[in-house]
Formats: structure tokens, C-alpha cells, sequence
């Protein structure tokens, strides 16, 4: 099918453009933008809304194997396409974990299968995510990961961490880190502080964290390797890793659209679905964590889209597993609480949702140059919709934003030429 994108604000970072712009589709790849083409293609107007480069998202928990009553390739990725996101990077915290070649080859035939959208695969660091072994990070890129992490852990031991961050020097896959230090987070479930005092609750410090990114940094600092960070929630994590990039560590970063939308005062109804880890934290925080997206030491937004079902979160707050799902949500929540309020521009946006986590993985995605797969998302920057617990496509539901009212809706959605969703 051939398409013709007429009138919209292509936001295309990569290259530097920001114009109204005509995109034509063909054989699955952009085959030119420019002004007022013509074309016997399907037209499609998109006059008012944003033509973009198709949302990457660098952090999914897709649950398969082993957990397919949260999620699945399929639900998974129709949850992302819904979203915004043609690309997401699945995390290898499954049952089993993604931590040897010949589970990621039968992955890789699951995806082939089942995904909507494309699928990237993210290997462990060490054999079981336990910690103690480094997996063979040659054969895991050779099998397809495109990256490794122990996500939902740490790597706790120096040594190993290090062997892997020489291993990831010599092979050019990137390390993901976790960066929790358990021996500090222990068996909290809520931002270490008052609000957690006042509810009962156990806390999570922040040095939990921020001592972990320093580590970390440090030692990809000995091994001259790159390190990107997961899900950074707390202000010293930002203030560590722009010190570090100052002094020209090979350091990038991602927080998630939660973390930027709400603090710890969320959990004082014991929601469950405010659980997760690391923990919202508290207003200073969620500024500082603007500042750093603004200046560049926050290079991704990733939604860390973590699927539980009911059963599972409808528990005590201290026994509830830790997460929520995010990639229906991750756009509109960015788009209300960093461009409208001209923290980030709409192209700075699209910049740190499909450019830099497709830079970040090396893979060939956020541009829509003539010849690229036509990965392309078109937003609806004015409409706004209620986010309810029935529009929800992901298998699980667990997320605090249901009834909210969003503003900056997904219009459509093209996967390599195709046209896989269609709301307006
Ligand atoms: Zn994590």
C-alpha cells in the first residue's frame, strides 16, 4: 500500500526538520518528504497534527516466556502500537530470563510470529540475572540482543559487574544497569521519608540509588565502557551522571513519564498501583529530573511498562509486586507535563522518545529520511481523552492514571509502511 501523509508538522529531529511537510509511503519505507507531493497514493490529512519518527521504547517488560497471564508479544505490542511506540526493547526478567543465545533465537521466532510492532531484545548481564556469572556477551549479541541488563537486580558483585563492562567494551553491546543497592533499599516499598513514616510504611532511601549510579559509573569509567542507566528517580542520580558526562564518562540515562507526573503522596490511599521501583519520590526530585531532560543529562524517556494482573496487585500495599504498565499512557503524560508546561519542546520531545533510545540501542529507527522503514506515528496534539480501565489493550490494567483526562492523542501509527492503527 502506498500513502500519502499530506499537511502535518513533520517533527523529524534526526534531521534537523520541523516543518509542515508532505511524507510519501511506499513499499514499507519512506520514499520522500517534501513540499506539496502528489501522488496516486491513499491520502491521509494531516493537517493540525504532528507527523513524527515511530516512538521508541527502550525499557518493556512483554512477561514472555513464563508470564503470559500479565502479557504477551502480541498484547504487548498492540499496547505500544496504541501508544505511539513502532519499537520497544523487551527486558529479560521473563521465566525463564533471556540469559543464553538459544532462548533468545526461540524469542526471536516468537516475535517473528506474534509482535506487532518491533520487538528488540534485551539480554542479561549474568547467567540466571543472579549476579554471580557474566553471560557470554559475543554470543548474546550474536543471537540478536541488543543490548544486556540484569533489570529488576542489580549486579551486586564489583568484579563481575566489571567483567561485564570489559566485555561490553570490546563487543559494543551496551550495559543497562538496575541501579539499586538492596543491602540499602532492603525490603522497602515506598519513598524513604515522611510521608512513608506517616503511612506505615517501609522506606526506600535514595542512596539506594544514587550510591548505585556512582558505582556503576565508576567502574564503566575503569573498564572506558559505556553505561546507561534505567529508570533514574532521584535529583543526586542526575547531579552524579552530569558530573560524570562534565568529565566525559560515556554515560547516558532514561527516567520514566511516572516519575515526572507524580511523587510520594500518591501512595497515601495504599493505591498498589503506585507501587514501583524504584519508588515515586518527592517534588524536589521530579524538578530535578525536568532539569536534567532539559539539559541533556537525561538523553530518554522509557516507560519501564511493567504488566501485573488484578490478583496480583489487589493485596496489601507491603505484599503487591512492584510496577505498572505505561505504554498507553507514556505519550500524553509527557506531552501534558513537559511540553505544555515549555519544559521541552515538541521536537526535544520526539528527540528523547525515538532519536536518542534508537541511538542509544544502535538500532536503525527515529528518522524519517527518504529510505528509512517507515516507521511513523501521527499525533493529535490538541485532543484530549479520558484514559479509562476499558480503552486499556495491555493484558494488565495496573496503572495510576486510570480516568484521568489526557490532552495529545496517537492519531496513527505506521509499522514498515503499514498501517496498524487508525483511530482519527
Ligand atoms: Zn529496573
Amino acid at each position: 500500500m502506498k500513502y500519502l501523509i499530506k499537511n502535518g508538522r513533520v517533527i523529524d529531529p534526526a534531521n534537523k526538520i520541523d516543518d509542515i511537510l508532505d511524507i510519501l509511503i511506499w513499499d514499507g519505507k519512506i520514499e520522500k518528504i517534501g513540499k506539496l507531493l502528489s501522488d496516486k497514493a491513499q491520502l491521509i490529512d494531516a493537517k493540525g497534527m504532528i507527523v513524527a519518527p515511530g516512538l521508541v521504547d527502550m525499557h518493556t517488560h512483554l512477561r514472555e516466556p513464563g508470564r503470559e497471564d500479565e502479557e504477551t508479544i502480541l498484547t504487548g505490542t498492540l499496547a505500544a502500537i496504541k501508544g505511539g511506540f513502532t519499537s520497544v526493547a523487551c527486558m529479560p526478567n521473563t521465566e525463564p530470563p533471556l540469559d543464553n543465545p538459544a532462548i533468545i533465537r526461540s524469542l526471536k521466532d516468537l516475535i517473528k510470529k506474534n509482535a506487532k510492532a518491533n520487538v528488540f531484545i534485551i539480554g542479561s548481564i549474568t547467567e540466571g540475572r543472579a549476579g554471580k556469572r557474566a553471560t557470554d556477551l559475543h554470543k548474546m549479541k550474536k543471537a540478536g540482543a541488543v543490548a544486556v541488563s540484569d533489570d529488576g537486580s542489580s549486579v551486586d558483585d564489583e568484579a563481575v559487574m566489571l567483567s561485564a563492562l570489559e566485555q561490553s567494551r570490546e563487543e559494543a553491546l551496551l550495559i543497562i544497569g538496575h541501579c539499586e543497592d538492596r543491602k540499602l533499599s532492603a525490603s522497602g516499598v515506598m519513598n524513604h521519608g515522611f510521608t512513608a513514616t506517616k503511612l506505615g510504611l517501609k522506606g526506600i532511601s535514595s542512596e539506594s540509588e544514587y550510591e548505585r549510579v556512582k558505582r556503576d559509573i565508576e567502574l564503566a569509567k575503569r573498564a572506558s565502557a559505556r553505561i546507561h542507566i534505567a529508570h533514574v528517580s532521584t535529583k543526586e542520580s542526575v547531579d552524579i551522571m552530569r558530573r560524570a558526562r562534565g568529565e566525559g564518562v560515556k554515560v547516558t540515562a532514561e527516567t520514566a513519564p511516572h516519575y515526572l507526573t507524580l511523587t510520594e503522596e500518591c501512595c497515601a490511599a495504599y493505591d498498589t498501583y503506585t507501587k514501583m521501583n524504584p519508588p515515586l519520590r518527592s517534588e524536589e526530585d521530579v524538578e530535578e529530573l525536568k532539569r536534567g531532560l532539559k539539559d541533556g543529562t537525561i538523553d530518554a524517556i522509557a516507560t519501564d511498562h511493567a504488566p501485573h494482573t488484578d490478583s496480583e496487585k489487589d493485596v496489601e500495599f507491603d505484599f503487591a509486586p512492584f510496577g505498572i504498565i505505561g505504554l498507553e499512557t507514556a505519550l500524553s503524560l509527557c506531552a501534558m507535563e513537559l511540553v505544555e508546561k515549555k519544559i521541552l519542546s515538541w521536537p526535544e520531545l520526539i528527540t528523547k522518545m525515538s532519536v536518542n533510545p534508537a541511538n542509544i540501542l544502535g538500532i536503525e529507527r527515529g528518522s524519517l529520511k527518504a529510505g528509512s522503514v517507515a516507521d511513523v506515528v501521527i499525533i493529535d496534539p490538541d485532543k484530549e481523552y479520558t484514559y479509562t480501565k476499558d480503552s486499556i489493550v495491555s493484558r494488565s490494567k495496573n496503572s495510576p492514571f486510570i480516568n484521568w483526562v489526557l490532552k495529545g492523542k496517537v492519531a496513527k501509527v505506521f509499522v514498515g509502511g503499514r498501517l496498524a492503527s487508525d483511530s482519527g
